[in-house]
């Protein structure tokens, strides 16, 4: 007997992502008329790989590392997801982490399913000789996981193109043939695509403009924006908002935040963490704190750094009056609660940065056709994907009367369950 996952009350107390996540889904699944069997299948993932192995440290000793990848729903597609390296990375997270892989795959009508994997380290601490044979070791035990046609990894925290190119090549030399298609995010000349590092950064800001337009006819320069994380997500909000027009006053990495009420010079920051590593000692504003940076007056709110920030203990704190995720599930269940009643509008990660995975599908439809695409085009079809899913969460918002992560989830789950019904249940 499997043990039900029995999280959704949990979720309130807690800060688990898994929780969070199955607290989503109960809230959404809901509004849907689906038969239980249907509903029950879809809080559970398909399949978890942990794994523990050895690396080879730079002064002779062997360590042990543990990795996961979580294929949570394969019906549409192959499952796709990115490969996080941090030491917050657990099973519950990569689940998580999945799950919402699978809705974000669906509402962004991609025809993927959703996983995720991760390892538990630290990447700063090791040597790029250790950081390349800890890859490697991994993309070697996931092999009999993945594949153009199976699960398809790509970046997400502390991984990057260069990663993406050691799973590359350990999957190609051990198949025998070079295979693009099997990661993407990787790099350019290995058949990386145009536009796929900015995309999920870009694709937020896509969404912002987009519900912008609520407010009416808002010029950028009046909108004071705060980016938590200035990873590849909140630099290249911060970088395609600040071409737009509009103005950052508030931007944090893990190091702690800054703020400046007329505006940062995002490119200077951008070229600081580029020398030094980090924002810290950054003196172009005030020294603020993660925590302070979320509560900063503004108008909007972009938290791109990870799960579980705004929670019930900041909510009521928070001053923007919209919210735009560029972090997966960085809002739990009673932070909603509190957002939705103070009326605050939530753009949901599945939606906001659904960027990066939609032109993930475009790498892989280039390696599969062999015939790359211009940044011109990347960028076109970005936008119409956005602005297309922006659109459609929107309606369903209104058909229901629901909120816009309710929304979003209730059409992800209705694509998803469509695809078990009408495939339906082996054997
Ligand atoms: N890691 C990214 C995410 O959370 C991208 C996943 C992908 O491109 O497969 O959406």
């Amino acid at each position: 007997m499997v043990v039900a996952y029995n999280a959704a009350s949990a979720a309130q107390q807690t800060n688990n992502p898994f929780d969070t996540a199955l607290s989503q889904y109960d809230r959404a699944v809901h509004y849907l008329d689906l038969p239980a069997g249907v509903i029950e299948f879809l809080r559970y993932p398909r399949r978890e790989f942990s794994v523990n192995f050895p690396v080879k440290r730079d002064d002779g000793r062997i360590e042990m590392f543990t990795g996961y990848r979580v294929h949570h729903n394969t019906v549409l597609g192959p499952s796709k997801g990115g490969i996080r390296y941090s030491l917050a990375v657990d099973l519950d997270e990569v689940r998580a982490l999945a799950m919402w892989m699978t809705w974000k795959c669906a509402l962004a009508g991609i025809p993927y399913g959703g996983a995720k994997g991760g390892v538990v380290v630290d990447p700063k601490t090791l040597s790029p000789r250790e950081l390349e044979a800890l890859t490697r070791r991994y993309a070697a035990e996931l092999i009999p996981l993945m594949s153009p046609h199976s699960d398809i990894p790509a970046p997400d925290m502390g991984t990057n193109p260069q990663v993406m190119a050691w799973i590359m090549d350990t999957y190609s030399m051990t198949v025998g043939y070079s295979v693009p298609a099997v990661v993407t995010g990787k790099p350019l000349n290995i058949g990386g695509s145009q536009g796929r590092n900015e995309a999920t950064g870009r694709g937020v800001i896509i969404c912002m403009v987009e519900a912008l337009k609520r407010w009416g006819n808002v010029r950028p320069e009046d909108i004071r924006l705060v980016v938590q994380g200035f990873g590849n997500v909140g630099a290249n909000a911060a970088s395609y908002a600040h071409s737009l027009g509009f103005k950052i006053v508030g931007i944090s990495d893990i190091t702690g935040g800054v703020y400046n009420a007329n505006g940062l010079d995002v490119p200077l920051m951008r070229n600081f963490v580029a020398e030094h590593g980090d924002l810290n000692g950054y003196a172009g504003g005030d020294i603020v704190t993660n925590d302070e940076l979320l509560t900063l007056p503004c108008d909007v709110l972009i938290p791109a750094a990870m799960e579980g920030q705004i929670t019930g203990k900041n909510a009521a704190q928070i001053q923007a009056r919209m919210i735009v995720e560029g972090a997966n599930g960085p809002t739990t269940p009673d932070g909603d609660d509190i957002l939705n009643e103070r009326g605050i509008y939530v753009v949901p990660d599945i939606l906001a940065n659904g960027g990066g995975v939609v032109v993930s599908y475009f790498e892989w439809v280039q390696d599969l056709q062999a015939f790359f695409w211009d940044a011109e085009e990347v960028y076109r079809q970005l936008q119409r994907a956005m602005v297309r899913s922006y659109y459609a969460t929107e309606s369903v918002a209104e058909e229901y009367n629901v909120d816009m992560r309710t929304a979003s989830q209730i059409l992800a789950i209705r694509r998803v369950a469509d695809a078990v019904i009408t495939r339906g249940i082996y054997p």
